[in-house]
């Protein structure tokens, strides 16, 4: 997710610089104004509520806000991220929108700052009340809209450049000199945060080749378990022999052993640009801890691939490996083979299921070569580092 607040006095452009936001990184819009003038356009509660403070360019109160923003939040379970136009516009608010990024298991990465002087946002607001049909756009509310902007607003703006997540920019130069200098603010916050992947695919079907490959080509963290857990039986430790033991029966290995060594490898990666994982989540349970791996980590899914190839040439492909010196212990016999494909259809494709509800499964025909195969999964991965290409 990526989070962003634009903040400024009225008139100082943030409406117009969130239609490009949105558009460019995919962002869910919040503007407590716009859904404000809906709730009084459709005469509910809150809009009754909140519609002479409106009129007369005070502040709404913070329960309301609190209540308008709950309800968006609720109608976007899946957006991408939140772009934030009008709020926080008080020191409460600047509470309101912590707790709101906790619970959807985010933070918010940064606050734009849009600085134009006063008589610039009268001139200016004064202007659109010629269009804009705003009842608020008149000289009197002006005046009062602003009064309350530098009595209770712009204290919040000392909140979060305290905390070092505050950007400024020059709200006076034109339209497209401030869209340039905040695109480019928010397209630097993309690359901060790590991205992160799973590859997904039948035993046989080249996941761990690809993911390797495009850890190399992308300079990401290769996470695999069955890397892991290959170095443990090598090192010849009691836990090794354990997992030998698993392995030769075709079973997989508990979470007790497999979550600590993700862990520590997550831990010797900070700084990363970002992680593929092969082999894990395996299992629902596994998905749910992945969820919190990466939230102690500050990231979260960004793409979910699954190589896709017919049984048949999963088999074919399998029996072959079993032929040559790199197979595996679970590759030596057809019964062992079965076992792993079964136990992938049954534990994992439900963990695949799950995903493609929630985030949505990119399928990559595994068929061809290598490079084949290759490309297409580079093609997917490629997006995540194109604006707004992230998921999740
Ligand atoms: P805007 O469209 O952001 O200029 O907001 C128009 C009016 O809606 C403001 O003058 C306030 O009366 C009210 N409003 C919008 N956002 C907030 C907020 N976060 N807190 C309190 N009042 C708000």
């Amino acid at each position: 997710m990526l989070n962003v607040a634009l903040f400024g006095p009225p008139g100082a452009g943030k409406g117009t610089q969130s239609d490009f936001l949105v558009e460019k990184f995919n962002l869910g819009y919040i503007s407590t104004g716009d859904l404000l003038r809906k709730e009084l356009k459709a005469d509910s509660k809150l809009g009754r509520e909140a519609k002479d403070i409106i009129s007369a360019g005070g502040l709404v109160s913070d329960e309301i806000i609190v209540q308008i923003l709950e309800k968006t939040i609720a109608e976007n379970p899946y957006a991408s991220g939140f772009l934030f136009d009008g709020f926080p516009r008080t020191r409460i608010q600047a509470y309101i929108l912590e707790g709101l990024m906790l619970k959807l298991n985010t933070t918010l990465d940064c606050l734009i700052n849009l600085e134009v002087p006063e008589e610039e946002s009268v001139r200016r607001l004064l202007l659109r009340g010629k269009t804009s049909g705003r009842s608020d756009d008149n000289e009197t509310v002006i005046r009062n809209r602003l009064k309350e902007y530098h009595d209770k607003t712009l204290p919040v703006l000392e909140f979060y450049r305290a905390r070092g997540q505050c950007v400024d920019v020059d709200g006076t130069q034109s339209i497209e000199a401030v869209r340039d200098d905040v695109a480019k603010i928010v397209q630097d916050q993309y690359s901060k945060r790590p991205v992160s992947i799973v590859m997904f695919g039948f035993p046989g079907s080249g996941r761990g080749s690809q993911a390797m490959a495009l850890a190399e080509e992308f300079g990401l963290e290769f996470i695999a378990t069955g890397r892991m857990l290959e170095e443990e039986m090598a090192a010849g430790t009691d836990t090794g022999l354990k997992i030998r033991e698993l392995y030769e029966n075709g079973q997989l290995v508990p979470d007790e052993i497999v979550i600590p060594l993700i862990e520590k490898k997550l831990e010797n990666s900070r700084g990363v640009r970002g992680f593929i994982f092969k082999g894990f989540p395996r299992t629902l349970v596994q998905s749910y801890i992945l969820d919190g791996l990466l939230k102690k980590h500050e990231c979260s899914l960004s793409k979910i691939l699954e190589i896709d190839v017919p049984t048949l040439q999963l088999i074919e492909r399998l029996d072959r490996r079993s032929h040559t010196d790199s197979r595996m212990p679970y590759d030596s016999s057809t019964e062992k083979i079965v076992r792993r494909l079964r136990e992938h259809e049954l534990k994992t494709v439900p963990v695949i299921e799950k995903y493609e509800q929630m985030h949505g499964v990119q399928k990559i025909d595994g068929t061809g070569t290598f490079e084949e195969v290759f490309e297409r999964c580079a093609a997917e991965v490629r997006t995540l580092f194109q604006v707004g290409g992230r998921r999740g």
